[in-house]
Order: C-alpha cells, then sequence, then structure tokens
C-alpha cells in the first residue's frame, strides 16, 4: 500500500515532507519508503522528529482534520486538494490556492490534530481569513508541549519478536565502550521494536524514547548476515542520543542547527569507530532490509 490517502476529493501526498532548505541531508540513519507511488519520496531520519508518532498514527490524525474541516465546509467552498504535513525545523502552517477551485495546505505535524487549529483551518477554507497571528500563537504553543521529547505513542509500537540472533543487552554493552564516558549511557532499556512495516512503509532501524530511556532495535538487524558493526553502530547512535539530548527548539533556532542530530551529537557519534563504514553498509542494503521487514 503507498504511504499515501486518496479518496475522490483529497489526496493525503507524503506523510513528511522533507524541505531541504531547512533540514539540510547530515549522517543519520536512514527513514526510507519504498518508490511505490510518485508522491511517495525517500527520507532521513533527521526529517523525522524523534517525538513525532509513527507515520500511520500522523496519517489517521491528517485524515481527521480533512475530515473535520471537509465537515465545517459550506456546499460553494473551494475543496482541498492536498495536505501535506510538515516536520520542518521551524513549524509552520501554508495555505495555497493554485487556481480558483482548490486549496493545498502545507501543516507541521505538531498542530494537525490541534482543535482549536482544526477550526481555524476550516474558517480559513471557507474564506474567513487566515488567521495567522492565532495560528502562530498555537504553533509555538504546541512546540512548548511537546518539548525534546514528543508524544510518541507507545501502543502502536509493542513488539512481539522473538531473539533469534543477536543479544541486544550484549550489544549495548559493548556500543557503550566506544563512548568517552560510558557511564553516561549506562542504565539504558534495550528492546527489539515492532516488527511488520507495510509494503510502501517506513523503516527506522532504530529509536530511543528519552521519557523512558529505552532503545528499540528493529527486528529486521537480528539477522546472522547483518556484520555486527552494523548493528552496534545503530545502538550507538541511539546511545548517543541519550547522552547528547535533542536541543530545544529556540536552541537550535539560535545556533542555526538541527534539533536532534546537532553538532555535539554528531560529534559524539563520529567517535564510533566504523561508523562511516556501518552508514555505507546500510545506504548500500536498505532495499534488502526493507524487503525483508515487509515479508
Ligand atoms: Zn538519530
Amino acid at each position: 500500500m503507498p504511504a499515501c490517502v486518496a479518496s475522490n476529493r483529497y489526496n493525503i501526498g507524503s506523510v513528511i515532507e522533507f524541505d531541504p532548505q531547512l533540514s539540510p541531508v547530515q549522517l543519520s540513519l536512514p527513514l526510507y519508503t519504498a518508490p511505490v507511488d510518485r508522491r511517495v519520496r525517500i527520507y532521513r531520519e533527521n526529517a523525522w522528529p524523534e517525538g513525532a508518532p509513527s507515520p500511520d498514527v500522523m496519517r489517521t490524525r491528517a485524515t481527521r482534520l480533512l475530515r473535520r474541516a471537509d465537515a465545517g465546509l459550506p456546499a460553494t467552498a473551494r475543496s482541498l486538494s492536498r495536505l501535506v504535513v510538515t516536520a520542518n525545523r521551524i513549524p509552520s502552517v501554508t495555505l495555497s490556492r493554485p487556481d480558483d477551485r482548490v486549496y493545498t495546505a502545507r501543516v507541521h505535524w505538531t498542530i494537525v490534530d490541534d482543535p482549536e487549529f482544526t477550526a481555524l483551518f476550516t474558517r480559513a477554507l471557507s474564506g474567513g481569513g487566515f488567521m495567522r497571528t492565532r495560528i502562530r500563537e498555537l504553533l509555538d504553543r504546541a512546540s512548548q508541549r511537546i518539548g525534546p521529547l514528543g508524544i510518541y505513542d507507545a501502543a502502536a509500537t509493542k513488539s512481539s519478536h522473538e531473539p533469534r540472533h543477536i543479544d541486544l543487552e550484549a550489544v549495548y554493552q559493548s556500543a557503550l565502550t566506544h563512548l568517552p564516558q560510558p557511564d553516561r549511557g549506562r542504565g539504558l532499556k534495550v528492546t527489539w521494536g515492532r516488527k511488520a512495516i507495510r509494503k510502501g512503509g517506513s523503516l527506522r532501524l532504530g529509536s530511543l524514547r528519552n521519557t523512558t530511556g529505552e532503545i528499540r532495535l528493529h527486528p529486521v538487524l537480528d539477522d546472522a548476515t547483518i556484520p555486527p558493526f552494523v548493528v552496534e553502530y545503530v545502538m550507538y547512535h541511539e546511545i548517543c542520543h541519550w547522552v547528547a539530548p535533542p536541543l530545544t527548539e529556540s536552541e537550535a533556532r539560535r545556533n542555526g542547527e538541527h534539533r536532534v542530530h546537532h553538532r555535539a551529537f554528531r560529534a559524539l557519534e563520529a567517535l564510533y569507530p566504523k561508523a562511516g563504514v556501518a552508514q555505507a553498509w546500510i545506504d548500500k542494503y536498505i532495499d534488502t532490509l526493507l524487503r525483508r521487514a515487509v515479508a
């Protein structure tokens, strides 16, 4: 299934749009979507905020926003032809009118399910004006509420994976030894993530939940054909997120840095002896991993 939802009125394009102007591609684990639809693109993990809900949850929220806006529109109103949920570092909402009949909208992920925004959005679509200042306030409020850690939906990511090949705890202990101060990375919980992704879905090889100190690796990594240093690198990357946590929105803006993969993070990550080789391996075999993850 392609990562988009289409009905007779709406097309939800890519779930998260990567804006190279605002989020330059940096070394990071890739978050790929398969090229099954021209609207589906390839994204880097750094375009996906650590705290953002999974793509499925995001798509549900975007669909809900469209339905609610639709329900509030008078019959004479223009339709919304495209809604793009954005994940740019600087949150924004734009509404444009490519022709007289339709609107296209770009809405930051932090605000998609905000009821007040839904009302303002519907008002704008009905020709009632775009309440710029109020929307700005909602975006600011949303950024503060989610903080650096976010609102990840735990229930959606429960794993049923039975370990076959890799001892996660051993990988974790080994990865720790590459930190300049290994103690700073101790005490984390390491588990396998949810197994299945859908065809055309995205693959996140590792994640860290800062609120609970839990690292999850994707079960596709539990395979004898994957070099051990690749698995350890993914683990190390996530440990680095714990040691060098995300910046706040304002810190990142002030320094012109990526909020999650900021300079201090990248410096720490670069200490892993085979970081470059591991990243190259992942880039080379990501399609294979994706196929296995779907199977
Ligand atoms: Zn990362």
